[in-house]
């Protein structure tokens, strides 16, 4: 289990460098949110809002996306990557939604609990741990903190948690996250795992958190270069 003070020391270190991150002015409908996180699937935000936008673009309500089919769907998402997979996971969404509850909606999660939220979502094929949570978190503004690949990575280093896997990372982070605070959490960590705390060379010279970090494996000496990579895909969907 993750120490709370702990992450609010990493927290305020991370607003303190990255600021407290934009959110969309509205929450995004939920069904709209996974529809998403499916498609950011091992592609980055940008190519994953362009598909997002075609979807939106080219079709007139949900019945249509069904109706047209997943070959076409696989071809308008094409920019998303694994656009089959990702196709097929979106037709099933949405044929499931309609045979089971004869409406395009996840409003009916709000109700449940995190742990029965996660697993009505990801019966869902192609849900994982992560899309489940992402809708959670941004949709809903749960107090728990999503695990992609940049959040596995960083609260491992820093010695928030030690776990071998993304989805036990996430269990072991969420046992009883500190309130308010998990959506700069997550999008700031995304942020300096994208920035800082790279897989291969992070640049820890530049990191606000290295008189905190656990890492043994430091890098300080190397004063790195790094670029801002601050557009988010899921604070883009309203
Ligand atoms: S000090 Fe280095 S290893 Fe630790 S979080 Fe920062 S960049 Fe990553």
């Amino acid at each position: 289990m993750a120490d709370n003070r702990f992450i609010l020391r990493i927290n305020k270190k991370l607003v303190d460098r990255f600021g407290i991150p934009k959110r969309s002015n509205k929450l995004p409908d939920p069904l709209e949110m996974i529809i998403a996180t499916i498609l950011s699937q091992n592609t980055n935000d940008k190519n994953s809002y362009k598909a997002f936008l075609e979807i939106r673009s080219c079709y007139k309500n949900w019945d249509e996306v069904i109706n047209k089919g997943q070959k076409v769907l696989a071809q308008k998402i094409k920019t998303a990557g694994l656009s089959k997979q990702k196709s097929d996971a979106i037709i099933n969404l949405l044929v499931r939604l309609k045979n089971e509850y004869g409406f395009f909606s996840l409003n009916h999660i709000k109700e449940k609990n995190n742990i029965a939220a996660i697993n009505e979502l990801t019966s869902f094929k192609g849900v994982g741990v992560k899309t489940a949570s992402c809708v959670l978190l941004f949709s809903f503004e749960r107090d728990i903190c999503p695990v992609d690949t940049h959040v596995f990575r960083t609260v491992n280093r820093i010695g928030v948690v030690k776990e071998k896997t993304p989805d036990k990372t996430f269990f072991a982070l969420n046992v009883k996250f500190p309130p308010g605070i998990a959506h700069q959490f997550h999008t700031n960590l995304i942020r300096l795992g994208r920035e800082i705390c790279k897989p291969a060379n992070p640049a820890c010279f530049h990191c606000p958190l290295k008189r905190i970090c656990r890492y043994p494996q430091k890098k300080m000496s190397a004063a790195k270069e790094y670029k801002s990579n601050d557009f988010f895909l899921l604070d883009n969907i309203s």
